[in-house]
């Protein structure tokens, strides 16, 4: 079955950045300590917070991540908490270190999904991105969560780099024991804005000519696969997530903001005071979102318009979706 995975008021998604600390240093890492601080947020502060958002989202979907969230020592318990608190679903984002014995410290029963992050299919593009011995560690972890009974997904940041390893990719999940496979498009921000030399994005035939077969061929495995839409036809409608849906992203020095693209700039619509969350003063991400532009996404348009094209008019050739809107390929 293939759809669309549309914005729903119904679900709410709340990421959640514990730390900024990592013990890798990829080569595009997104996170900006410039702007979200290097703390390492204090369990107490993270129990408040999570309970924040439980009060105001029953049934949030619930995604913990860093940096490094397994460098917290005290995940397992954060884990728990969310448990107890009712969340509908919850996940831990990781670059497969798996620090702390996190596998031994909770319960199957308490994590939906353990997400590694694989940047190749090949051990010498994973680990040119993200560092020496990387690409066994994560396919190490993967192998040692499944055997004691977590679920596992993959998510692999397709660029310029990795795009030609989808085939690969898909012989190597052949023998993964993966149930869900994430691709997400790279965003230039974080590092990848200081590597722009590198031409990271990819255009828009390449991805069409790419994804959605490699998405189908990696399906017929029997894993589900997600993929963002990217490109969409002018006629297609366009939706803003953050206009119309639900998504938090928290980082440890307090700032909320509803919208990825965003994080690289103090424009976040919320923030954390006294485990309260509160809205920030105009002008906001929020702002953003209303401006209505041919182009779809105005905030792609502001840090990576280099996926954009026009006819000789100035007509934009296609509008580029919402980074969170996704396409669902399962035959489960
Ligand atoms: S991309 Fe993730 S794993 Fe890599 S350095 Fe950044 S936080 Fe760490
Ligand atoms: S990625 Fe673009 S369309 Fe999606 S929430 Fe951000 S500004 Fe809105």
């Amino acid at each position: 079955m293939k759809r669309t995975v549309s914005f729903s008021q119904d679900s709410t998604n709340v990421f959640f950045h514990i730390l900024t600390n990592c013990n890798l240093k990829c080569r595009y890492c997104y996170i900006n300590r410039a702007q979200h601080g290097d703390i390492t947020l204090p369990l107490t502060t993270i129990n408040a917070w999570l309970n924040t958002f439980a009060d105001q989202n029953k049934g949030a979907n619930l995604v913990f991540l860093g940096g490094e969230p397994t460098l917290h020592p005290k995940l397992p318990a954060a884990i728990k908490t969310a448990s107890r608190l009712g969340y509908g679903s919850i996940t831990v984002d990781t670059n497969g270190y798996l620090f702390h014995d996190i596998l031994f410290k909770v319960h199957p029963d308490e994590v939906d999904y353990f997400s590694f992050s694989l940047d190749g299919a090949a051990r010498s593009t994973n680990d040119r991105i993200r560092g020496a011995g990387c690409y066994d560690t994560c396919i190490a972890g993967i192998k040692e969560a499944v055997s004691r009974g977590f679920s596992a997904s993959l998510i692999y940041t397709i660029s310029s780099v990795n795009i030609d390893e989808l085939e690969l990719l898909g012989t190597l999940l052949e023998d993964l024991p993966i149930d869900r496979c994430f691709f997400q498009v790279i965003g230039i921000r974080g590092r990848s804005k200081a590597k722009q030399r590198d031409k990271l994005q990819v255009s828009r035939s390449e991805w069409l000519e790419k994804i959605p077969a490699a998405a189908e061929q990696i399906a017929q495995l029997g894993i589900t696969v997600t993929y963002p839409r990217v490109f969409l036809a002018p006629s297609e409608p366009f939706q803003c997530a953050g206009q119309v849906a639900e998504n938090y992203f928290i980082f440890p020095n307090g700032r909320v903001y509803q919208c990825p693209l965003c994080e690289d700039f103090p424009v976040h619509s919320l923030f954390i005071k006294d485990n309260q969350l509160m809205e920030t003063e105009s002008i906001n991400e929020k702002d953003l979102f209303q401006l209505e532009i041919p182009e779809g996404c105005v905030m792609n348009k502001l840090i990576q318009p280099g996926n954009l094209c026009y006819s000789e008019d100035g007509t934009p050739l296609h509008k580029v979706g919402c980074c969170l809107l996704k396409e669902e390929i399962s035959y489960k």
